[in-house]
């Protein structure tokens, strides 16, 4: 037996997805860039996903360009507008991906942005107030995520993008978590630029996409053959496009089965609350469906997630928690969660294909975990 509950981290690739890809490995190879039948097939199977993309975040087909990943999409987007318009400063929150944060401390670092990074509260949710301070006539890019990875808090990026706005500032979204689980409408978001990547809603790993507003510009990453309008050289991954875009078109049409998730969470949360008074819950207000991080206070998650393991649960911790000294995970400290709750922090995730018995079962795991935690010694730093 195996539950599978760590959904934020990666998901199963759906059989309709794989179904769609498969002749593209064993019939349909040709380089979308040859002059043949071919060559031609691959480009209309591109082309039609480039639709799909485009239909899941409401934007047009000319606005979605294939990249290899979320990472990928971001670093574009970052590297493309430093120095745009002469102007220096890029904004960001405390609990962006270290694709966003880790690029923007080392161009910091480089000395070629001036990084001003907002907080957060301990619900998870971005200073409004020291957003809009943040954001001024210097400011080239605010790059903000749509939802966390961790907590699953939904942000409110329709206000900050008014704000970026304002101040001829562009905005970037970085919607990995969300694509797939919550309606992306980019118009509505008024961004510039939105990420996502396939293998967090059943497409398989290795393949995103980037929307980047039309009548934008930003240089590549790398030059060759032109692919992709020239923003993205290099031979396309058909057969991982086809299965972005059949893994969209399957999350669009299957959106209402959020609900569902969302019940299964909200049972899932209200047992383990229920059952041991160590748990709460972290990030509160809008979240997405699937997502709930729960900390045990006084439990060391590396030795929980271990355990839930040996039990035939998937679920994850904090970035560092797996190792014998844990550290709580950054998100948690940007969050202010005191260090006993933050190093007990476990994400648990589900997705449209988690069933109730799942649910049932994984609930027992768990607080059993729990109890012979607690019955046992914890490490000092826990
Ligand atoms: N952004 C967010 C919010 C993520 O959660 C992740 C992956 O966990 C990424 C970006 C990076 O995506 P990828 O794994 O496709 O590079």
């Amino acid at each position: 037996m195996l539950i599978y509950l760590d959904n934020n981290a990666t998901t199963r690739v759906a059989d309709e997805v794989l179904d769609a890809m498969e002749p593209f490995y064993r019939e349909f190879y040709g380089n979308p860039h040859s002059p043949h039948a071919l060559g031609r097939r691959s480009q209309d199977a591109i082309e039609l996903a480039r639709e799909q993309v485009a239909s899941l975040v409401s934007a047009a087909t000319e606005e979605i360009y294939f990249t290899s990943c979320g990472t990928e999409s971001n670093a574009l987007v970052i590297r493309g507008c430093v120095g745009h318009d002469g102007r220096k400063k890029i904004v960001t929150t405390s609990v962006e991906h270290p694709s966003v944060l880790a690029l923007l401390r080392a161009l910091e670092s480089d000395g070629q942005i001036k990084l001003v990074t907002v907080p957060v509260n301990r619900r998870g949710e971005i200073d409004l107030r020291a957003m809009d301070q943040a954001i001024d006539e210097t400011t080239a890019l605010v790059t903000v995520m749509l939802a966390q990875n961790e907590t699953g808090v939904v942000h409110p990026v329709a206000e900050i993008a008014v704000m970026a706005h304002r101040n001829g500032a562009r905005l970037h979204v970085d919607a990995v978590q969300a694509a797939g689980k919550i309606p992306i409408h980019a118009g509505d978001l008024d961004a510039d630029f939105l990420s996502i990547s396939g293998h967090k809603f059943h497409a398989p790993k290795g393949i995103g996409a980037l929307f980047v507003r039309r009548g934008i510009s930003i240089p590549p990453l790398w030059y060759g053959g032109g692919q992709e309008y020239g923003m993205r050289s290099g031979t396309e991954a058909v057969p991982s496009i086809v299965g972005l875009g059949a893994a969209s078109e399957l999350a669009l049409a299957r959106m209402e089965l959020q609900q569902q998730v969302e019940r299964l969470r909200d049972r899932f949360e209200s047992i383990v609350l229920s059952g041991t008074t160590l748990a709460s819950v972290n990030g509160s207000g809008a979240r997405l469906p699937n997502t709930s991080n729960i900390s045990f206070s006084g439990i060391n998650a590396g030795r929980l997630v271990f355990m839930l393991d040996r039990s035939g649960l998937c679920a994850s911790g904090g970035s560092a928690c797996q190792s014998s000294k844990p550290e709580p995970s950054a998100v948690m400290t940007a969050m202010g969660v005191p260090v006993e709750q933050a190093a007990g922090a476990i994400r648990f995730s589900l997705s449209r294909y988690t069933t109730a018995d799942e649910i049932e079962q994984a609930t027992p795991i768990i607080l059993n975990a729990i109890a012979t935690l607690t019955e046992s010694p914890q490490p000092a730093s826990a």
